[in-house]
């Protein structure tokens, strides 16, 4: 079988600088619900695999960067363990922004 790779996008600054102050709610991860965290392996991933901005990380648990992350609500709606919980922004303040990074 001739196996291709799939050209994917990455998070990155655009025209309009970062987005993740775009939101009005975050992702909160409870890491010691996730199912890769609990399995100490990387297995689920369906927050990484259903975000559409692709600012989530593979990982045990899956890592997510706010500076990109605008807020939907899939990545919290597909997880079946409840490990990421949509909260107010307000309650969090904005995202940091590395040094010098363009808003
Ligand atoms: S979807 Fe939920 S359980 Fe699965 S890796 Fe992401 S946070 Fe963990
Ligand atoms: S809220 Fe949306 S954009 Fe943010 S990490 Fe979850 S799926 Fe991705």
């Amino acid at each position: 079988m001739n196996l291709r790779t799939i050209d994917m996008s990455r998070p990155s600054v655009g025209e309009a600088g970062r987005t993740g102050d775009w939101r009005s709610s975050r992702p909160v991860m409870q890491p010691e619900l996730c199912l890769a965290a609990k399995a100490g392996k990387i297995t689920c991933q369906l927050c990484w695999s259903y975000c559409p901005d692709a600012c989530i990380t593979q990982g045990m648990p899956p890592e997510i960067a706010l500076e990109y992350c605008k807020g939907c609500g899939i990545c919290a709606e597909e997880c079946p363990a409840d490990a990421i919980e949509m909260m107010p922004e307000r309650e969090h303040g904005t995202c940091d922004l590395p040094e010098g990074g363009a808003k």
